[in-house]
């Protein structure tokens, strides 16, 4: 199957025994139209129940079946699956059938006027627990990225295959592929997907998600938005404080001058903090940038080159 094909589903299978044969009738239901074009790239993220038996019951010519060593985890998964998949257009669905393969074909129509298409589970399905955190998180989400978009943590979402090719998921980014997507320069769009209550299985995801979730948030904006000058945020701050500790031991000294005692002023122990924690600052910043520099990574994705047309997007 090298060939290219149109559609590539990518589903990753974290114990979900009970719901593979489901998932994969419904799937056709949907999918058989297409023939064989399109194929359906489940990752086995190291399941410990029979997922992996049912997964090689359902085999087929559309089915393809990857299988870690162990538990790596939803974002490694999903990478995986964006190496393998050689459909032009790319949907990626949780396997536990929250998501409902119906709305396939409305991703895909999407999928004609954006690079990248994010589902909103409208009416959810979770216990509260989940939900109201959920909230916050995505408005915090909407504001630290710019990406207006409800539902940061679906995993149903669509993509054109270069979108894929083009970010890097790692760690548990997945979350924030919308805004990786947008911040590369691929336009993103939202639709309002059915969302269904867990039928089998429990989910994989406990509170700490919100901990974790946080911490990524800060992450995916540090790395794109100062990955590439590191001594712009760090500098700045030292910078900031060298100042202030220049200026007060300036102060200080005007007043030693003048014979008034400053040896047990607190304010000296300040000053002497800050001209210590400017020069930290400044040295972390280029330290950033020799990292930045040694990494060497292309930052750019070309649209277009007359020289080698067939590559285009
Ligand atoms: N999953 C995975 N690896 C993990 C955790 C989850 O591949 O380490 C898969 C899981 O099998 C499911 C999807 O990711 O297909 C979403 O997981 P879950 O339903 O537990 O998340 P929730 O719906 O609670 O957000
Ligand atoms: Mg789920």
């Amino acid at each position: 199957m090298s060939k290219q094909l149109y559609l590539s589903v990518i589903i990753p299978i974290y114990n979900e025994e009970e719901t593979i044969l489901d998932l994969r009738n419904k799937l056709n239901d949907v999918l058989s139209p297409m023939g064989e074009r399109y194929e359906i790239i489940f990752v086995d993220d190291g399941s410990t129940d029979k997922s992996f038996e049912r997964l090689n019951k359902i085999k087929d010519d559309n089915v393809r079946i990857i299988q870690f060593q162990r538990n790596f985890g939803k974002s490694a998964a999903l990478s995986c699956g964006f190496a393998a998949a050689k459909g032009e257009y790319l949907i990626t669905m949780d396997g536990d059938l929250q998501d409902d393969p119906k709305e396939i074909p409305r991703f895909l129509d999407e999928l004609t006027k954006y690079d990248m298409v994010s589902g909103w589970k409208f009416e959810r399905h979770d216990p509260i627990s989940k939900t109201i955190p959920s909230k916050f998180f995505n408005k915090l989400s909407r504001v630290l990225t710019d990406v207006h978009i409800h539902d940061f943590n679906c995993g149903f979402k669509g993509y054109r295959n270069c979108v894929v090719k083009n970010i890097k998921v790692y760690g548990e980014l997945h979350r924030y592929i919308p805004a990786l997507a947008y911040w590369r320069g691929y336009s993103v769009s939202e639709i309002k997907v059915e969302h269904h209550p867990r039928a089998h299985g429990t989910s994989k995801y406990g509170i700490e998600r919100l901990l974790k979730g946080f911490l990524d948030l800060i992450s995916v904006t540090f790395l794109v938005v100062y990955k590439k000058r590191p001594l712009h945020v760090f500098g700045s701050i030292g910078l900031l404080m060298g100042c202030s500790g220049v200026f007060i031991c300036f102060y200080l000294l005007s007043l030693w001058f003048r014979g008034i005692k400053i040896g047990d002023r607190p304010l000296l122990m300040l000053g002497i903090l800050l001209l210590i924690m400017s020069i930290q600052f400044i040295s972390i910043g280029l330290i950033g940038e020799l990292i930045t520099n040694s990494r060497n990574n292309d930052d750019y994705i070309i649209k277009y080159d007359s020289y080698e047309p067939e590559k285009n997007h």
